[in-house]
């Protein structure tokens, strides 16, 4: 068993409310939302952050964005506008070390970067 907690909700060792699939990524709401939508779009395998992600396979970096922006549509907040979130790292806030991208929306989130 993974010890690592997305690798677990991948597995299915962990429930989550999933909102978009494709074969390489997940999209699941983050448990503790930071805004009325908050979702987190992860790969299927792990790797630690975008920053190790975008050397070892490019293309699903890329992808983790699309599929962001088709969350973003589902969810009816593309028109309004929404935020994309990497954390990479301690000083970044990363808490968890498995790459995700959160996608915050539903209301005006401001100019505040921290
Ligand atoms: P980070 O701080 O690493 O950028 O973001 C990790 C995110 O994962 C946080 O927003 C946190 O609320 C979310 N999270 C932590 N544990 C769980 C969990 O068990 N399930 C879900 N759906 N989200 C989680
Ligand atoms: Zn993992």
């Amino acid at each position: 068993m993974s010890d690592c907690l997305f690798c677990r909700i991948v597995a299915g060792e962990i429930p989550a409310t999933v909102v978009r699939e494709s074969a390489r990524t997940l999209a699941f709401r983050d448990v503790a939302p930071q805004a009325p939508v908050h979702v987190l779009v992860i790969s299927r395998d792990h790797h630690p952050s975008i920053a190790s992600l975008l050397d070892a396979d490019e293309s699903l970096a890329l992808e983790l964005m699309h599929e962001a922006r088709e969350v973003a549509v589902a969810e009816g907040i593309a028109d309004a506008g929404y935020r994309l979130v990497f954390n990479i790292g301690d000083d970044g806030g990363q808490t968890v070390h498995h790459v995700h991208l959160h996608v915050l929306g539903g209301a005006s989130l401001g100019h505040v970067l921290v």
